[in-house]
């Protein structure tokens, strides 16, 4: 049987490029605590996401939990859309924090901002977006309704790494937008992720909180431990340079897929000046019994789907509340993500386009 076929395989540097950077470790026995690595790779990432503060951490899900802290956030109630991985709703939960969900639009897959005002409540904290999938919020209308309330807004930037939306960095907009490089992510430091601030002040909290909340023996507040070591940093230098190239090969994978499943599953819509990073490639189907169908049948050829994002969140188990979000629970009983990654050959997806046109033929 042909090799098993994943949603998504990490991309490996070539290995002479990281084990220069090993070595160096190895030689200089300096491995964390804001190394050369690290110092290179933030600001790398500065310049690469065009953003004027950035801090590298160790993963995506702390990201937003020091986002919060950041901004002086410990109780309440934050915003947020039902459609995302678990983490964006885990981090506010793991504060102490109360989700309040916002369903999401049938086209871009994100937060609705007309729904947000009518969720606005004098205990409300927070507006806690994703770019599903790299494709942008209504941003604009966001920061209307955030100004408008004194209320800030933190992006989970986590699918957006590369994007850039009507000649901004995606990852520039709110007051913190946080991403992930989990190696599973479209660019990657094995575990990683990023505190993208707009403000200084902002941007230091988030770093003293990051590391125990001290300078030597001065303590100033409560903090946690994100430091990322400089082996991930290393992964980042590594690959950074590569990421174009990363993205110009998802592209044309995209752009098969497109061109043989026309008419045959729905995608979403990509709005007017959206530089892409090609992150995912989510399909819609017309039931959830069709896409149990044709999940069964690539199965059974050793190809794995992913049903992303499922459950909603809204419905999660340990929730206290049930914020009803017809559109989200419709979209995430339909929706899945095809294999996706850099170097994927065309054979296959012409193979999983086959099957997907012919399964109930
Ligand atoms: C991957 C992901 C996260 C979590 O990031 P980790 O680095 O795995 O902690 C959070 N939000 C979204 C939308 C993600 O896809």
């Amino acid at each position: 049987m042909a090799d098993r076929i994943n949603v998504t395989r990490s991309y490996s540097p070539p290995a002479e490029e990281y084990q220069q950077y090993v070595s160096k470790i190895l030689e200089t026995s300096v491995f964390t605590n804001n190394g050369p690595c690290l110092q290179k790779l933030e600001k790398e990432l500065k310049d690469y996401l065009n953003v004027p503060y950035l801090q590298f951490v160790t993963n995506g899900t702390v990201a937003i939990q020091l986002a919060l802290r950041a901004l002086g956030i410990t109780e309440g109630e934050i915003i947020t859309t039902p459609f995302s991985y678990v983490a964006t709703t885990s981090a506010i939960l793991w504060e102490r924090c109360t989700p309040v969900y916002v369903d999401i639009e049938p086209n871009s897959f994100c937060i609705n901002p007309e729904l947000i005002e009518s969720a606005i409540t004098p205990k409300t904290k927070a507006i806690l977006a994703v770019h599903v999938f790299g494709i942008p919020c209504n941003t604009e209308a966001i920061a209307d309704i955030g100004n408008k309330h004194g209320i800030p807004v933190i992006y989970d930037a986590a699918h957006a790494f590369g994007c850039v939306y009507k000649g901004k960095s995606l990852l520039s907009c709110g007051d913190v937008s946080t991403c992930s490089f989990h190696a599973t992510k479209l660019f990657h430091t094995i575990e990683g992720g990023a505190v993208i601030c707009r403000d200084e002040a902002v941007h230091k909290r988030a770093d003293l909180a990051k590391r125990f909340g001290h300078n030597g023996d001065d303590h100033y507040c409560l903090g946690i431990n994100a430091k990322a070591s400089e082996l991930q940093a290393a992964m980042g230098l590594c690959n950074l340079p590569h990421v174009k190239e990363i993205i110009a090969d998802r592209k044309k994978s995209v752009e098969l897929y497109d061109s043989l499943l026309q008419g045959k599953v729905q995608r979403p819509v990509l709005p007017e000046g959206l530089e892409y990073n090609y992150s995912y490639y989510p399909v819609v189907f017309k039931s959830e019994k069709e896409l149990l169908q044709v999940k069964e049948t690539l199965e059974s050829e050793n190809i794995f789907i992913r049903r992303y994002f499922y459950p909603t969140l809204n419905k999660l188990p340990y929730l206290n509340k049930y914020y009803p979000c017809p559109v989200s629970e419709d979209v995430s009983n339909r929706i899945a993500c095809l294999p996706l990654f850099f170097g994927m050959d065309n054979q296959t997806i012409v193979q999983i386009s086959n099957l997907m046109r012919n399964y109930n033929e």
